[in-house]
């Protein structure tokens, strides 16, 4: 059982609290989901509605990739009811899930839901071949909403009905999402993106873009400064108007082939998390805003 600090207003009202909890419906047993980073706590929010409490390990603001958890974070996993993560994309939540003990119905790992594909360029950060960003793709989103509604059925088979009816009303916001990109995306003058990490590989085979990340998997990892000038040669050959660049991490390379080639920067946002300024927005606004500077980007009609 776990309550709200915030719910622990005096002893009275805890008291009532307990009691309410050693019922059959107190809201107090609801279950607790901690997510990994902003996606997946999107997905849970959205399924589990008023009938879970979701947290998120990854702070508004920060970057997921490099991650560190606080002691009461990985203190906290132990309590959790369900946590949903991507083995292999965070390092420091792989160890606190292995720390807590988790396993069995506790964990959803996405990379048991979605089979991952190899990353753009492996050469630039030899620790990732694969390639973690598949909340870019609304349809891999689709697989990951109904795993998690499946676990919260079986964790939670009371709110049965709640969790169906909220995962379809998700899955069809995401296939809206999906046929929008479709005819969005289909008639373009160009269908190449310079992107500032190799984050847009599922977004791009999904809608038949080319994906040329600036920096690897990892947005940190440089690139040598040979590659970036063969960056610059390819915006001017084919005739590419924007470098994208996003919200969590230094856009100083892409910048710089902005300012040598003569370009546009514009923002493609990764949706690792939200900023500030985009903290009221969602997942599904923010896929709609990178769709609105893909095809400006690319002279779509
Ligand atoms: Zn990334």
């Amino acid at each position: 059982m776990w309550i709200k600090p915030s719910a622990l207003l005096g002893a009275v009202a805890s008291m009532l609290l307990l009691a309410a909890c050693s019922g059959d419906d107190g809201s107090g047993d609801r279950p607790r989901v901690i997510a990994s980073f902003y996606p997946f706590a999107f997905v849970a929010e959205q399924v589990g509605g008023d009938h879970v409490d979701v947290d998120n390990l990854t702070p508004p603001g920060a970057e997921p990739h490099d991650l560190e958890l606080t002691p009461q974070q990985v203190a906290d996993l132990t309590e959790a009811s369900l946590v949903i993560y991507e083995s292999g994309f965070q390092p420091a939540v792989d160890d606190g899930v292995e720390q807590a003990g988790l396993s069995g119905d506790a964990i959803l790992d996405v990379t048991e839901v979605v089979t991952l594909a190899p990353a753009t360029e492996s050469a630039d950060d030899e620790s990732s071949d694969v390639d973690p960003h598949v909340w870019l793709d609304p349809t891999l989103m689709q697989q990951i909403a109904t795993a998690t509604a499946d676990r919260l059925i079986e964790i939670d088979p009371s709110h049965r009905t709640a969790y169906e009816r909220d995962r379809d009303q998700l899955v069809e916001q995401l296939e809206q999402l999906d046929t929008a990109y479709e005819q969005g995306l289909a008639d373009c003058e160009r269908r190449t993106i310079v992107t500032s990490h190799d984050a847009f590989g599922y977004l791009a085979r999904r809608y038949d873009l080319e994906q040329i990340p600036i920096a690897g998997i990892d947005p940190h990892a440089e690139p040598a400064p040979s590659d970036q000038a063969q960056i610059a040669d390819l915006v001017r050959e084919d005739g590419i108007t924007t470098v994208f660049t996003e919200t969590l991490v230094s856009d100083d390379v892409a910048q710089s082939i902005a300012d040598e080639t003569g370009v546009t920067v514009a923002t493609l946002d990764p949706i690792e998390g939200l900023d500030d300024a985009t903290s009221d927005e969602t997942y599904l606004d923010l896929m709609r805003d990178n769709l609105e500077v893909l095809r400006e980007a690319n002279g779509c009609t």
